[in-house]
């Protein structure tokens, strides 16, 4: 192993005495943050005022920053813009998809999507009309589910709640044989573990930032698209940015060339700074050693877990190859347990109806911590610790 995983975890602001296990929620605030975000604010925005799109290359960020990223997601340079939030960017990529098959009618996803993902595909289906619907099924049918009605399989690649991980190589490898464009939501893929778009020849890719990649909150998504596509994608959300001559303020829309066409209006060039900083950190990180020692914390989360407080129900797959880098369990009392937990230091997180949410993001969480965690869980069980008036009303709290 390379990396210098006690470097790495320097390299974060993690208030004392708590133990974080929601960076696949919202990543922590990465040390150099703070003072790049100032620098830009004060000696960028401040000094050079509208200057700044030239002098501080504001212009050229999301493609910049979106090159990095491509590095994490193994996609082919030029091929990743970053802008707008996650949502719009599946709103993007199941756009163009769809047009680029326009024989067919049937958008394909599973039941363990993320729900905004959804929503965004039915919006889109009842807006494009020609009878094009989204059809669910349950995840583990997806693969079975594929034939030659549907036009765009839009999978995001690692439950939300489960971490149960879709096989992306050999889900591409069926779809495209039945010629079906896929998408993938790399929400929890992006900065969790090795991806490798280009080796299995996706066709486009989304994902956010503020989870594994710490952009924090609201940090902008981004979007891949195959290099073999990009000059074929038409842009649903045809704005000036991704114009191929923006400042010419010409009165018809042409698409940019490359994946600049997926930019909408102007970049949130605060927040994209943000991003740049909170990138540094993987100049020093091997990805699959942080794919060895993110499995190394699961396992261990679980064997701790399993042995000394067995009611609660591991909802992940145990196999390597099926997880990404969380690990659930069930509990019919879920909500309160998490509530206690946090109480405590712990801090994970609940999905509803009975799920308890554990990232383990190697960056910064070390071996010690899951056994802190996994002591502090089984000690909120066996002296049912959770089992008070305060952990049991919802508390509207907001948990993405
Ligand atoms: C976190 C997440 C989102 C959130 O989308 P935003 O537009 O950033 O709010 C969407 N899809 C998936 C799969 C997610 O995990």
């Amino acid at each position: 192993m390379t990396t210098d995983f006690e470097a790495t975890r320097r390299a974060f602001d993690l208030p004392e005495g708590i133990v974080y296990l929601d960076g696949n929620s919202l990543g922590p605030l990465p040390r150099g943050v703070a003072e790049r975000l100032g620098r830009a604010v004060t000696d960028e925005w401040g000094r050079m005022l509208i200057t700044g799109w030239n002098k501080a290359d504001w212009i050229n960020l999301p493609r910049r920053v979106g090159g990095r990223i491509g590095k994490l997601v193994g996609a082919e340079p030029g091929s990743i813009v970053v802008g707008d939030t996650l949502s719009i960017k599946v709103y993007q990529a199941l756009a163009s998809a769809l047009e680029m098959n326009p024989g067919r009618r049937v958008i394909l996803s599973d039941t363990g999507n993320f729900p905004s993902d959804l929503y965004i595909a039915e919006g889109l289906a009842r807006t494009v009309g020609r009878d094009v619907r989204l059809k669910l099924v349950a995840p583990e049918d997806l693969a079975e589910a594929l034939d030659e009605t549907v036009a765009v399989l839009l999978v995001t690649e690692v439950d939300y709640r489960t971490g149960r991980r879709h096989d992306m190589q050999a889900m591409i490898a069926k779809a495209q044989s039945l010629g079906i464009l896929t998408v993938w939501d790399l929400a929890h893929s992006a900065g969790a573990f090795p991806v490798h778009l280009a080796a299995c020849n996706a066709d486009f890719a989304v994902g956010c930032t503020y989870k594994y990649l710490n952009s924090g909150p609201g940090g902008p998504a981004f979007i891949y698209v195959a290099p073999r596509h990009q000059d074929r994608a038409v842009p649903a959300l045809s704005g000036w940015m991704g114009h191929e001559a923006p400042f010419a303020f010409d009165l018809d829309y042409r698409p940019a060339h490359g994946v600049e066409r997926m930019r909408v209006g102007t970049p949130p060039i605060l927040h994209l700074t943000a991003l740049d900083a909170a990138l540094d950190v993987w100049d020093s990180v091997d990805l699959d050693d942080l794919r060895a020692r993110s499995l190394d914390l699961g396992d261990l989360f679980v064997e701790r877990v399993e042995t000394e407080c067995p009611e609660l129900v591991l909802a992940t797959p145990r196999a390597p190859g099926q997880r990404g880098s969380q690990i659930s369990f069930r509990h019919p009392e879920g909500y309160a347990i998490m509530q206690a937990l946090i109480a405590e230091g712990v801090i994970g997180d609940f999905r509803a109806p009975d799920i308890l949410r554990f990232g383990f993001t190697p960056l910064y969480t070390g071996l010690e911590d899951v056994r802190r965690a996994a002591d502090v869980l089984c000690k909120v069980m066996a002296e049912r610790l959770w089992d008070r008036p305060e952990f049991r009303k919802p508390q509207g709290r907001i948990v993405t």
